[in-house]
């Protein structure tokens, strides 16, 4: 997996605690700064920025500057119209003087909040394109009250904006993968152009790879694939000189301040990227990005290219996107402490001795802050990068996998009071203890699963690790959640200085025995079972431990005004009970026993009662919480006295429209078409 995607959806539990601490001077600033539709904008902080060095943090301005400048790029990828659509709409909002209270005008203003979001017409997840709340009418009558100087190019263009906007059957997906298509007629996208078809494309590229190359370049990576006037195909490159010139000459410009002030190794890659700009090269891409994932010293770091190929139904051709980002040190020193103690982590697990690693070696993940957001991180994001994409350089050099924790942190910040909690979870005292401890927890359960769980236990002598089949990713990621569970309720956390007290341990508990046995329950279907390998584990997990503590009362069903919730008692006892199934666990995978576990899987971890999903999904759609999140990035401005950089300050804009307008007006350097 590339990218860790999250959206609220997929996350109402890990999304529902609060944070650790007060990292923020400006504490009380809302952390939703706007909502429509299905969509919600968070503001994020960027903690530690201050303490960095000058020189750091003026790398980082710089840096901050090239993830701007291409914005147009990526609506000009998404859509061949969408800079035309866009720019009309922004027209309009700057100047028309009519009524801006009627409902027709709140939902032009939404429209283009949606397109500004998504960057383009389509959803930004679905890929479907957006149905426009006022009338085309309507829309005629707004812009004939805009005097025609204000218009320029854009006149011309305006039947293809109108259906773009409004016809249903024009540009419908911007991303089709159906099997029974010609995927890239089927999809709106400006990768191809004019009249290319699926089959064409697939002969282009499959004559243009080298099979026995084992380096191979990322074919078609960085252009356009057109037909000229014979009907011969080409390649429109994107470079300096090339197509989007404008926008990535300016990327080029404050590339080249950047690696001016930034240290080796990094100048260096910062130049092989430039290059690679300027030539459009790919072989000159790979150099750039083997450099790049060798470069472990440097602490501020950065993507800024074409990368992920997600938009292009045949996986070619990458958007553009933009990520200025420095070392967490506390973050990082958590995950250095928890690998550097690998050894007692598993000698002391609670499983059979045959199955202990002799030696075990911890991996230490890094974890990032981030600084700027740009083109298809901004304002949807990942929480977690993993790159380089190339297969070649992965195997020969490795890569850089980080997650991001400030944008975690936004995204738990704004779930914050949004319900969820007050209505799922019964106990006041179990709600506070998730508020003090909720961030910590989860931070330190996703780093001991990540860093020691997967890597623990061994194989009995003869067995393969293939046995388990279809039931080894569930019963994989239960092992690892298990080793993460037990030992957070481990004293051995508190010794180390990981945790103040067990109390961060029964935070994690009780949310996540509720998560398993009933809220996550809200992103199913009804009537569909549980498919997806981690809500399986959840599942399996939560549901073994409440029938094994019964005759104890470990963990309770409570109704209470007719609402069920699922509560813990005992969290001492949970936390043998985490030991006890982790040992089975162990044993499963060691011994290859693939009955046993088709038989805990299909018991514990698949069939929804009907009764309580449907409860779940009510309560849930009452909360109208919204699936999706994005991020205003933060604004970073020199400070200069006398001609010299004396400062780098960075504020929290809370205000999403004055970002877009901001960017729109200052960061647009594209013509609104690009042929
Ligand atoms: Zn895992």
């Amino acid at each position: 997996m590339k990218k860790i995607a999250i959206f609220s959806a997929m996350m109402c539990c890990a999304a529902l605690m609060a944070g650790c601490g007060n990292k923020s001077a400006e504490a009380e600033k809302p952390w939703i700064v706007d909502r429509f539709d299905d969509v919600k904008v968070i503001r994020y902080e960027v903690p530690a920025f201050e303490q960095l060095p000058l020189e750091e943090k003026i790398l980082i301005y710089y840096l901050s500057e090239a993830a701007k400048c291409g914005r147009d790029i990526l609506f000009d990828q998404n859509f061949k119209y969408n800079l035309a659509v866009r720019r009309t709409l922004e027209c309009i909002r700057e100047n028309y003087t009519g009524d801006r209270e009627t409902a027709e005008w709140k939902a032009l203003e939404k429209y283009l909040k949606k397109v500004w979001f998504a960057n383009g017409i389509h959803h930004h997840y679905s890929n479907d394109k957006f149905t426009p709340e006022f009338s085309q009418a309507y829309f005629e009558e707004v812009v004939a009250t805009i005097p025609a100087e204000k218009w320029g190019e854009l006149e011309a263009l305006r039947p293809e904006v109108i259906r773009s906007i409004f016809d249903p059957e024009f540009a419908p997906s911007r991303l089709n993968q159906a099997a029974d298509v010609d995927v890239i007629a089927a999809s709106a996208n400006n990768y191809y152009g004019e009249g290319v078809t699926q089959a064409e494309a697939e002969a282009f590229y499959a004559a243009m790879v080298d099979p026995k190359d084992p380096q191979p370049i990322s074919y078609g990576l960085n252009t356009r694939l057109v037909k000229d006037e014979k009907g011969n195909l080409k390649e429109l490159v994107w470079k300096v000189g090339g197509l989007y010139s404008p926008a990535i000459e300016q990327i080029v410009f404050w590339l080249r301040k950047a690696e001016a002030v930034a240290k080796e190794p990094q100048k260096s890659t910062i130049a092989s990227l430039i290059n690679y700009y300027e030539t459009g090269d790919l072989r000159e891409f790979d150099r750039y990005n083997v450099m790049w994932v060798k470069d472990t010293v440097s602490n501020v770091d950065f993507v800024n290219g074409f990368i992920e190929n997600y938009g292009d139904a045949l996986g070619f051709k990458s958007s553009w996107e933009a990520v200025v980002n420095f070392r967490d040190e506390e973050a990082c020193h958590r995950t250095e402490v928890i690998s550097k103690n690998a050894q007692w982590f598993e000698d002391n697990a609670p499983i059979d001795d045959r199955f202990k690693k002799k030696e075990v070696k911890g991996v230490s993940a890094k974890v990032i802050t981030v600084a700027q957001l740009g083109g298809d991180c901004y304002p949807a994001t990942a929480i977690g990068i993993n790159l380089p994409n190339a297969d070649w350089i992965r195997k020969e050099h490795g890569s850089k996998s980080v997650t991001i924790d400030n944008i975690t942190y936004a995204y738990d910040k704004a779930a914050q009071g949004n319900g969820f909690l007050e209505e799922f979870m019964l106990r006041a005292e179990d709600r506070e203890r998730l508020a003090k401890y909720g961030k910590l927890s989860d931070d330190l359960h996703t780093d001991i699963h990540e860093c020691l769980g997967h890597g623990s236990g061994q194989l009995a002598p003869g067995v393969t690790g293939t046995e388990l089949r279809n039931y080894s990713s569930t019963l994989e990621e239960a092992r690892a959640d298990l080793f993460a569970l037990y030992y957070l309720g481990d004293e051995k956390l508190v010794e180390l200085g990981l945790i103040p007290s067990l109390e961060t341990a029964w935070a994690q508990y009780s949310k996540y025995i509720m998560n398993g046995m009933m809220t996550q329950f809200s992103r199913i279907e009804l009537g569909k079972n549980v498919e997806e390998s981690h809500m399986r584990n959840r599942k399996l997990i939560a549901e073994w431990c409440y029938e094994k503590g019964k005759a104890d009362n470990v963990i309770e069903w409570v109704k209470q005004d007719g609402k069920s919730y699922v509560v813990v008692n005992d969290f001492k006892k949970l936390h043998q009970l985490f030991g006890e199934l982790l040992h089975e666990m162990q044993r499963i995978k060691s011994e290859g026993d693939f009955e046993a576990g088709k038989a805990i899987v299909e018991a514990y971890a698949v069939k929804i009662d009907p009764a309580l999903h449907q409860e779940v999904l009510e309560r849930n759609a009452a909360l109208k919480i919204e699936p999706y999140g994005g991020f205003v990035n933060p604004d970073i401005e020199l400070v200069e006295k006398d001609g010299e950089i004396v400062d780098v300050k960075i504020s929290y804009p809370a205000d999403y429209t004055a970002q877009m307008l901001h960017y729109s007006k200052n960061y647009s350097f594209l013509p609104t078409i690009n042929e």
